[in-house]
């Protein structure tokens, strides 16, 4: 390896950009170069999320002491020297300005070894001033040592997160990265406590399992191919869906990258051949290998986004190929909603969900275009007027008297007849309003009781998941749990908010996290959350769209429909109702 500085024209070309946003965009740098000098093992120390110290020491080639004198300087590298290079080049970093760029906002520690030589070369740069070479003692190999991150630019300072949000950041992209290269001998240390270790491993579905922590069990194969491109990987079976998207990992030509549309490919993959639930999401960790002509990484002033030459064909293959491992290599078949709780608010119905017939199914089904077609006829109709008022009339102002059931359609709406006119339910959005209030009013009464659980239960969950929960303490002690943090990866509970007794905690949890950690610092309040935790639970157990119902518990919704505040909008604020006054159905029948 001889460093060269790139010609300014060249330099001029390569997309200007900031490589340092925070710790884990210097530690994905860092490694990348730990790799380009062949190294076969990594060592990362960070402090405060590496807000205070991040050290990356590999066993690689190492540099000798003229190039190490280079590797700060800006368009220093010793990867690319003309402008063809960059659409070809096989190694990661390639810019020539990480180093110059983090030494410009840090104090940066060079020592570098090569096998060859007696004694190790240290170079500190601070602000982009560079000391004289010292020898020094070490081993064969390179460690970068950054410290007072930017200290020269407060307001970048204070730009950054928490400590624990930096460190889960620094973890999402050293865990990119160890997807990317089973082989890589990975340690991680937080405030002097290794928390990762991640040993060599042969293939790659044992580093998945390794670094999502599931069993190799929970994925299954993807393989596809087209003549520019190759796609591999794995994606978990759709029994192991979890509720947040922490999991989900593309590269392109082994590196991570973000990208909404090809993440709804596989997405839309699972919705479309095993109809994965809304709310839990699969774990994947997919290669595309594309010709490097077909895709420009250079859009991303970080790389993190990438622009393909032909997205569409990108995007279905990906969807094919999912779709196609989902359903052949899925040994269990797919049960819908299989979470579903036997748990509904009237005990008498409950036992009634196992054998559930359709009551008049078929004769409504096939009258549901008439109601259809009468939508779009109102729109021209001479009573226009009254009838956009009745479909806006708020159930309050409709008298709605005793309901009387007409029947179920297509098993996701409930037909009745009110004294005024008639009624069409979305029997999930229904039913889900409808326990939330329920819950919604327990919590209120209860506010501030928790429950003590008999003995204290420990859940595992990943370093993320745990340092988000860590971070939020408080939060959780505020609406009821107590729980304190024996290890990394271990949350123990004492008690719970008297809300989710009997619930299964683990999924709340999960959904909690997921709740934290998608909201501003700060903005958390008890309602807030509990609003989120009694969102969850209501739907949990309501009756799903698609369910076949018997009479009862469609007549219960219905009776339950006067003590229900907001009849009119689910919680997720779709309309749950539609409603066809009377005299709507006369004139359309010019009675
Ligand atoms: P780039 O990786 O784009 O070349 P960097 O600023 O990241 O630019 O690194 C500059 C040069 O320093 C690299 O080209 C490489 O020669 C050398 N270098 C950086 N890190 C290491 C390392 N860990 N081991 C060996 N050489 C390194
Ligand atoms: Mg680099």
């Amino acid at each position: 390896m001889v460093i060269q500085v790139l010609p300014a024209d060249v330099a001029d070309q390569i997309a200007a950009g900031e490589v340092v946003e925070r710790p884990a965009s210097i530690i994905k740098e860092l490694i990348e170069n730990c790799i380009d000098a062949q190294a076969t093992q990594v060592v990362i120390k960070l402090l405060a999320g590496g807000k205070n110290k991040i050290s990356v020491q590999d066993n690689g080639i190492g540099m000798s002491p003229e190039d190490a004198a280079k590797a700060c300087l800006r368009h220093a590298t010793s990867k690319v020297s003309s402008i063809d290079d960059l659409f070809h080049i096989q190694s990661f970093g390639f810019r020539g300005e990480a180093l110059a760029a983090i030494s410009a906002v840090s104090c940066l520690t060079l020592t570098t070894k090569m096998e060859d030589r007696e004694e190790a070369t240290q170079i500190v740069v601070k602000e982009s001033l560079q000391s004289k070479p010292t020898n020094v003692g070490a081993n064969t190999g390179t460690t970068i040592l950054i410290e007072g991150l930017f200290e020269p630019v407060p307001a970048r300072k204070a730009y950054l997160k928490s400590d624990e949000a930096e460190y889960r950041e620094c973890l999402k992209a050293i865990k990119q990265i160890a997807l990317a290269h089973p082989q890589l001998d990975i340690e991680v240390w937080k405030e002097e406590k290794q928390v990762i270790e991640y040993h060599p491993c042969q293939n790659l579905t044992r580093r998945i399992a390794q670094v999502l922590k599931k069993q190799t069990e929970s994925f299954t194969s993807v393989e596809g191919s087209s003549p520019d491109m190759k796609i591999s990987g794995s994606i978990s079976r759709p029994e192991f869906g979890i509720s947040t998207r922490t999991g989900q990992y593309l590269f392109v030509n082994g590196r991570p990258i973000e990208d909404r549309s090809l993440s709804f490919a596989v997405r839309e993959a699972y919705h479309q051949s095993c109809g994965i639930e809304k709310h839990l999401h699969p774990l994947y960790v997919i290669f595309i290998d594309i010709d490097p002509i077909l895709v420009d990484v250079n859009v991303h002033p970080r790389k993190r986004e990438v622009k393909f030459a032909e997205p569409r064909d990108i995007f279905s293959l990906i969807k094919r190929t999912c779709s196609e491992a989902l359903t052949q290599n899925s040994q269990t078949p797919f049960t819908p909603n299989p979470q579903r709780p036997s748990f509904a608010p009237t005990p008498a119905i409950t036992n009634s969900y196992s054998k559930r017939t359709s009551l008049f199914g078929q004769s409504f089904t096939t009258q549901t275009p008439s109601f259809r077609q009468q939508s779009s006829v109102r729109d021209q109709s001479p009573i226009n007027d009254t009838m956009a008022v009745s479909q806006e009339t708020s159930l309050d102002e409709v008298e709605l008297g005793e309901l009387k059931l007409i029947g179920q359609i297509t098993n996701k709406y409930i037909a009745a007849e009110g004294s005024q006119g008639l009624f069409l339910f979305d029997q999930h959005a229904l039913h889900e309003r409808q326990r939330f209030e329920i819950y919604w009013k327990k919590f209120e009464d209860q506010k501030d009781r928790t429950q003590k659980l008999l003995i204290n239960q420990n859940f595992t969950f990943s370093e993320d998941q745990i340092s988000i929960l860590h971070e939020h303490q408080q939060i959780l002690r505020d609406i009821g749990f107590q729980v304190s943090f024996p290890n990394d990866e271990t949350i123990s509970i004492e008690a719970i908010p008297l809300l989710l007794e009997k619930e299964d905690l683990q999924v709340h949890l999960e959904k909690l996290v997921e709740h934290l950690e998608g909201e501003q610092i700060g903005e958390h309040s008890i309602d807030s959350v509990m609003r989120r935790l009694v969102e969850y639970k209501a739907c949990r157990g309501s009756i799903m769209f698609g369910d076949t119902l018997q009479p009862e518990e469609m007549q219960h919704i219905l009776d339950d429909l006067k003590n229900t505040k907001f009849k009119w909008l689910c919680a997720h604020g779709r309309p749950n109702y539609w409603f066809i006054p009377f005299d709507e159905l006369d004139h359309k029948f010019h009675r």
